[in-house]
């Protein structure tokens, strides 16, 4: 692959931009080398300014469950746009969008509409505070909430020392106010809860996590913390950015069966706009301004341009029959991979959740975030860099998901497969 013009930019970005982005992961420093600078994405496909054209499994980080460019939601997104782009004020658009997450989440009552998956969760925490009156929180290493503060911590030396920042700019304070422990580990949370049950405001967790790689909860493990979170008066707070509309229409609580007090959604919802919500049971939600006193805004939040484009999408995923061809797509990938790499012999463990998949390279099950940590960072580098050059954009880190969408043909999975048997 050519990517002349591609390096050109992002060197030029580079004297105008933090590393040249404006989010770390697209800088590629993972997996070393220059990102790829895009231009245009239509279907399953993208392409870069030197003309090169990839099959994606990115698709955005998650929200073009349909494929770039989807011409149902570039229509609506036009009709809208000419009546003008934000009012900050109530248009109609915004009780559409939350009727339909509402329909798929029957745990949610109330919603509010944020612009981002960080700015659902900040609201969440708060809210749950505000209504527990208690300050402090439980989250799970390897599971990735956005950039808030009080979410971007790890795990202390026991529960005595509390969390610890694990980026500069966050104060001791805000970290001490953070649990960070194991995720899949019901003992662990049982016994932290035995401890400081009282002071929990909120247990925060990806159902399914996304952001150590797809790693799958044990059986029992989200009832478990259901029911503990019940016995102790914790809220808890589901992020389904990602599983959101994703792992089903429902996101994972559709899928287990599980209601959280409170949910967080990102990406799908928007559209391929910048969205996030949040929403849960009214005697929480109704402690939000104006009603109540947890303070939350946004200038552009509830934007109907944005919602448009939400709505569209949500209505196309009413159609039940795009998680059978997604989950028959994700099904086709993986029966693959696998018969490559057993013929290979290579170590791998893949984790799977419908049109979520992370090929680890480690044989020993993946189920949390220190097991991820065993996957061949060097191996995947080099996987990453040949996928590439044979026309296949994965994520650019072991520790992401592959999001394949419904324009993803059996065709494109063919092709991902052949670029993997030259490339492992
Ligand atoms: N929560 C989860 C599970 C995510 O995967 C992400 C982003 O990838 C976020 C929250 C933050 O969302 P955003 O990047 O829209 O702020």
């Amino acid at each position: 692959m050519r990517t002349k013009r591609s390096e050109e930019l992002f060197k030029e970005a580079e004297r105008y931009l933090p590393g040249g982005v404006d989010s770390p992961v697209r800088a590629f420093k993972s997996v070393g080398g220059s990102p790829l600078f895009i231009t245009k994405g239509k279907g399953s496909k993208i392409f870069d300014v030197d003309g090169n054209k990839y099959i994606d499994c990115v698709g955005s980080w998650g929200p073009l469950i349909l494929g770039h460019s989807h011409p149902k939601i570039l229509s609506v997104v036009k009709k809208v746009l000419s009546d003008g782009t934000s009012f900050g004020a109530p248009c109609e658009s915004e009780i559409s969008l939350a009727k339909l997450i509402k329909e798929a989440f029957p745990s949610i009552e109330l919603v509010r509409m944020v612009n981002s998956g960080t700015e659902a969760v900040m609201s969440a925490i708060r809210s749950a505070r505000g209504y527990t009156k208690r300050d402090k929180i439980i989250k799970f290493e390897g599971c990735y909430h956005g950039h808030t503060d009080s979410m971007l911590v790890k795990a202390g030396s026991g529960l005595a020392t509390f969390g610890q920042p694990n980026s500069l700019g966050i104060t001791k304070g805000t970290a001490a106010d953070t649990i960070v422990l194991p995720f899949n580990d019901l003992e662990a949370v049982e016994k932290a809860l035995k401890e400081i049950g009282n002071d929990i405001a909120a247990l925060i967790i990806e159902p399914i996590p996304g952001n150590m790689g797809v790693v799958l909860p044990r059986a029992g493990y989200l009832q478990g913390l259901r029911d503990l979170t019940t016995k102790y008066g914790i809220v808890l707070i589901f992020d389904e950015v990602i599983t959101g509309f994703r792992a089903a229409f429902g996101g994972a609580q559709e899928l287990y069966g599980i209601k959280a007090d409170l949910t967080c959604l990102g990406k799908i919802i928007g559209g391929g706009f910048p969205v996030g919500a949040f929403g849960g049971e009214k005697e929480i939600m109704e402690n939000l301004a104006p009603l109540g006193g947890v303070y939350q805004a946004g200038t552009l939040s509830g934007n109907p341009i944005a919602m448009a484009a939400g709505i569209e999408m949500l209505k196309q995923l009413k159609n039940k029959k795009i998680y059978k061809k997604l989950e028959r797509s994700g099904q086709k990938l993986e029966t693959g991979l696998k018969k490559i790499l057993i013929e290979s012999g290579e170590k791998y463990t893949i984790n799977r959740v419908g049109s979520l998949l992370t090929l680890f390279f480690t044989e020993k099950p993946v189920v949390d975030y220190q097991s991820a940590s065993k996957s061949d960072a060097g191996k995947f580098k080099k996987f990453f860099w040949s996928m590439l050059n044979n026309g296949i954009y994965l994520p650019p880190s072991q520790y992401e998901a592959w999001f394949l969408s419904l324009a993803h043909s059996d065709q494109d999975i063919a092709k991902v497969l052949a670029a993997v048997k030259i490339s492992i």
